[in-house]
């Protein structure tokens, strides 16, 4: 624990504890935040300054996610956001009862603190009274593409500040991923999260630039997108990149709403299949086509796309070279397929 972090109050608990003080929100409602700040005997500046100094930007939780403080912290909790870095941040910093410390960027481990860290969250179930709760901007199906070198390295860093701060021990047991909590529910970080890789740079150990290619996080099915809800980003565009492949004319922007939804129904209908919009796997079986090294075009683009959910890093550019080629044998190789570098019914079932 840290003393340095129970003496800076913040404004939000200072309100909270007004309202235990005075037992109700009309009372609350009348107190200006400049006689609050006076009160809490801080300048209302010090509750926007990240408490790490590798944290970019401080952008407050929802109050109905925040807890008490504590004088203790024990854990740290690895999570997924399951959708794009600004968007977490938003959701968070609205009334919608969750929201982790920090958040991190894939693209470059640009970082955003939004609760104090001797604050108790909503973001771990069991283990929020004690955690802290970092927000790792990706998607568990496709942590080849989000949980990048640069993003895991800044996660690390925080996590040594973290552990410096708190006197918690650099192991597995006080840092876990949101799926090791008692009683979870939630599968984040998932399987493609690599802890070794993670664990070697908080430990200050050397590693590649790059964690290896998450191959084996792949599994013997196909993934679904549905205009009803939000979707993985690349399974959204390998989806659009079929569609196009059978007719259709999307934009390929990795959101498969109305509009993608409106191209595979017609797919669909012209195929015999349930129409419903839906791509899982009935219509991604009717949709795919085998390639191989030497194809070309928008089935290529797909594969590329699926690819790189599991860390091929390839360029989309619809040529399957060799770069390709290899990318395809090494995720067969993995994944116990054959290794004929051709994508079949099966390779294509695994990547997508
Ligand atoms: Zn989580």
């Amino acid at each position: 624990m840290s003393s340095d972090q129970n003496s800076l109050p913040d404004l939000a608990l200072s309100r909270r504890r007004m309202l235990a003080l005075t037992g109700g929100a009309a009372a609350v409602a009348a107190v200006s935040v400049p006689a609050l700040a006076r009160v809490a005997g801080a300048a209302p500046s010090t509750a926007n300054v990240p408490e790490y100094s590798g944290a970019d930007d401080w952008v407050s939780a929802g109050s109905n996610a925040l807890g008490d403080t504590r004088s203790d912290v024990t854990a740290v909790v690895i999570h997924t956001t399951q959708g794009a870095y600004q968007g977490a941040i938003n959701h968070m910093a609205g009334e919608n009862g969750v929201a982790a410390h920090y958040v991190i960027r894939s693209s470059d481990g640009h970082m955003t603190q939004m609760v104090r860290e001797n604050r108790i969250s909503w973001h771990a179930n069991s283990a929020n009274s004690y955690s802290v709760g970092i927000e790792h901007e990706g998607w568990v199906e496709e942590p080849g593409f989000y949980y990048t070198g640069t993003m895991y390295r800044e996660s690390a860093k925080l996590v040594q500040h973290l552990c410096s701060t708190w006197n918690i021990p650099q192991d597995r047991d006080h840092i876990i991923g949101h799926n090791e909590v008692e009683d979870a529910t939630h599968t984040d970080p998932g399987p493609g999260w690599n802890w070794s890789y993670f664990m070697s740079l908080v430990r200050g150990e050397s590693v590649s630039d790059e964690p290896p290619a998450p191959w084996t996080a792949a599994r013997d099915t196909y993934s679904t997108v549905s205009p009803e809800r939000s979707n993985p980003p690349q399974t959204s565009r390998v989806a659009q990149h079929l569609l196009n492949f059978r007719g259709a004319d999307l934009e390929v922007d990795g959101v498969f709403g109305s509009v993608s939804g409106a191209a595979a129904r017609e797919f669909q209908e012209e195929q015999g299949l349930t129409v419903d919009g839906v791509v899982g796997p009935q219509t991604f079986a009717e949709l795919i086509a085998e390639r191989r090294s030497g194809s070309d075009g928008h089935a290529v683009r797909a594969v590329q796309t699926a690819l790189n959910k599991y860390g091929a890093g390839l360029e989309v550019d619809g040529s399957f070279g060799p770069v390709t080629d290899t990318a395809v044998k090494e995720f067969q190789d993995a994944n116990d397929l054959t290794v004929d570098g051709i994508v079949g019914a099966i390779t294509w079932r695994w990547i997508v």
